[in-house]
């Protein structure tokens, strides 16, 4: 299987290179060049396997140059009992009547990025060697709280790797902030930005895009290489979730094999979204992707319109993973409905990147409106669905996970739809207590991170996350914040670049 850049058809590398390399020479994204099917009896076989099993058959069918023992050590090291304190490791529970939340948070830092990030730093080095790179690996992480936590996490004392995380100061929750602060690990550095996340983001894509740093760097004996889900092993361990969801649903009688079923995704930067779309695409059978967004709704407007225009303010919520105005991975979608047109995607980009805005041509407007629904939830929705999903359905959600219910309960209202529907529930409520404590009863007074915590178990009789309780007696290693034109700078200080 080959990969193309989403800007530029002639940039052509094998699935080791493109997950190496994280993002394109000309900024595209590395896409497949086919989506290989997963047929009817895939599905029949894959019922009755376990996470790990079903993972090893869909990386099979996109990692040709991987051998299978690398796949199968890949696949093993991440879906464990160690990685993961749920046996299902993404188990699906009843929301209500045709509803269901699939749980992705049950790994080490308790947000849906470890279903991907357990296993990017075992396909990062097996890239590596395939590859035959002898250099350091830098991985230079952008995030809106959940994926630094979540690299730091995965790429903690992995030999041949340095990570440096840079997060936006204000940006995070108070969980999310120390669970960076007190990050352990030889290889690990993390960096405040005074900006937002798409300023994070742009900053680690500009030195992506810089040819002469990369020149430094390997001379220096070193490589960049990205966590975020612009990475392409990044976002193939995020389809596996969405066939094992179809395979439970199955498995408990909810569907037969070809029925339909909507999937409805709280959504950031598209990745999550589109790793179900690519489901899609292998032959997953969906009826509608419903994209849930917070009031930094530019992917409601989108979608309705065919238009993407950031320009307008960006708005910290209660759901701040999903606060983002340039969500990268709908590059890979735009390519694939236009029919793999690189020179349309260059354009688009550029007056992206130029002006704020671009519009699509109505074909591809009207494939997305065949497909795609949305919609969005504002902070006091959001608390108020969190409120009505513990008191009416007995469930915790959190924040982002609510956002996505509250978008589906819209649809439901609106059509009627029965047809079977998966929530991507993507974070542990206990992630953001204080909002989710905040939905459930204001009354409730706290005195600090754990107090809290725990007046949330109490509340729920839900026990909170061993990796958040275990902060409490963690060491803060990182204190220092930059400016965000200052992020080059930071990287040459901390590797001593020369
Ligand atoms: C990252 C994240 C999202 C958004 O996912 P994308 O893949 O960026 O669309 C939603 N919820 C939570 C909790 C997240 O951490």
């Amino acid at each position: 299987m080959r990969y193309f850049s989403t800007r530029d058809k002639n940039e052509i590398v094998s699935s080791s290179e493109a997950i190496v390399k994280g993002l394109s020479s000309s900024g595209g994204l590395f896409v497949p060049e086919t989506f290989p099917e997963i047929t009817k009896s895939d599905i029949e076989n894959m019922i009755n396997l376990s996470y790990k099993d079903k993972a090893v058959l869909i990386l099979k069918k996109y990692l040709s140059d991987f051998s299978d023992e690398q796949i199968e050590y890949c696949a093993s090291g991440a879906y464990n009992d160690n990685n993961f304190y749920n046996s299902e490791i993404a188990p699906l529970k009843k929301y209500k009547d045709n509803a269901f939340l699939i749980e992705l948070w049950h790994g080490k830092t308790s947000a849906f990025k470890d279903m991907a990030l357990s296993i990017l730093p075992y396909l990062l080095t097996e890239s590596a060697k395939n590859t035959g790179c002898d250099k350091e690996i830098i991985i230079l992480v952008a995030t809106s709280g959940d994926t630094g936590k979540a690299a730091l996490d995965g790429f903690k004392n992995v030999k041949g790797t340095q990570i440096l995380v840079f997060y936006p100061e204000d940006g995070v929750s108070d969980i999310q902030k120390l669970q960076m602060k007190t990050q352990e690990g030889d290889n690990v550095a993390v960096m405040a930005i005074k900006g937002n996340f798409d300023d994070a983001q742009n900053g680690v894509k500009q030195i992506f895009n810089d040819a002469d740093f990369a020149k430094v760097l390997e001379k220096n004996g070193k490589v960049l290489s990205s966590a975020n889900s612009i990475n392409w092993g990044r976002l193939l361990p995020q389809i596996i979730y969405y066939f094992n969801s179809y395979c439970t649903l199955i498995k408990n009688n909810e569907i037969t094999y070809g029925d339909k079923i909507n999937i409805c995704v709280p959504t950031g930067n598209f990745g999550n979204i589109l790793a179900a779309y690519y489901a899609y695409k292998m032959g997953l059978p969906v009826n509608k992707f419903i994209c849930a967004s917070n009031v930094n709704n530019i992917l409601t407007d989108f979608i309705k319109t065919g238009v993407y225009d950031r320009n307008r303010a960006f708005k910290t919520t209660i759901s701040p993973s999903m606060d983002i105005l340039i969500s990268s991975n709908l590059e890979r979608l735009i390519y694939d409905l236009s029919n793999k047109d690189d020179v349309l995607i260059s354009d688009y980009t550029s007056k992206l990147s130029k002006t704020g805005r671009y519009e699509l041509n109505d074909e591809i407007k009207q494939e997305i409106l065949s497909l795609f629904e949305c919609g969005y939830a504002s902070d006091s929705d959001t608390k108020q669905t969190i409120n009505e999903a513990f008191n009416n359905n007995n469930l915790l959600i959190d924040t982002h996970t609510s956002v996505g219910v509250k978008v589906y309960n819209d649809y439901l209202a609106k059509t009627n739809d029965n047809t079977k529907t998966i929530i991507a529930s993507t974070a542990s409520p206990f992630k953001f207590a204080n909002s989710v404590l905040e939905a459930i009863d204001d009354s409730i007074k706290t005195n600090g991170d754990f107090d809290m915590l725990n007046k949330l178990s109490a509340l729920s009789g839900v026990n909170v996350p061993l990796p958040l309780s275990e902060l409490e007696n963690k060491v803060v290693r990182f204190n220092s914040s930059c400016d965000k034109q200052e992020m080059k700078q930071m990287v040459c200080e901390i590797y001593n670049i020369i």
